[in-house]
């Protein structure tokens, strides 16, 4: 299996692929794995992984910015809902609206500046679309 060498963007510490359940307890689902800060609980960080590489979906949060991806995502499912996109449509809106790579357009790696950034571009849309409706 191919292991990616993470480190901890708050505490430096190197993340390892580690059980869900290290993290989430009896709600982790079985076979779900996470990267984890070896500084964890101390240091509360962590990132999910692809279902089938386990790669690292992308930079490891702590609660605030899990929190913030969170609403990211929301604001991003609410957009392709109201214009009728599909999810590669979004996706392309998205790396074309702040001038990002392919690589670089997922919610994941986004920092809480960026969160916020899609949140009120996502928004803005919306708002535009009221008004046209
Ligand atoms: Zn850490």
């Amino acid at each position: 299996m191919k292991r990616a060498y993470v480190k901890c963007p708050y505490c430096g510490a190197q993340a390892m692929l580690r059980p869900a359940h290290v993290v989430h307890g009896d709600q982790a689902k079985q076979g779900q794995y996470l990267y984890v800060c070896n500084r964890y609980p101390k240091c509360d960080a962590y990132v999910g992984v692809h279902a089938k590489s386990l790669l690292p979906l992308g930079t490891l949060a702590n609660g605030d910015l899990r929190y913030k991806r969170i609403l990211a995502h929301r604001a991003f499912e609410q957009l392709q809902r109201t214009c009728k996109m599909e999810k590669w449509q979004a996706y392309q809106w998205l790396q074309a609206k702040f001038s990002l790579r392919r690589d670089q357009a997922h919610i994941a790696k986004f920092s809480v500046y960026m969160c916020d950034q899609l949140i009120a571009a996502c928004e803005e849309v919306e708002a535009n679309h009221r008004r046209a409706a």
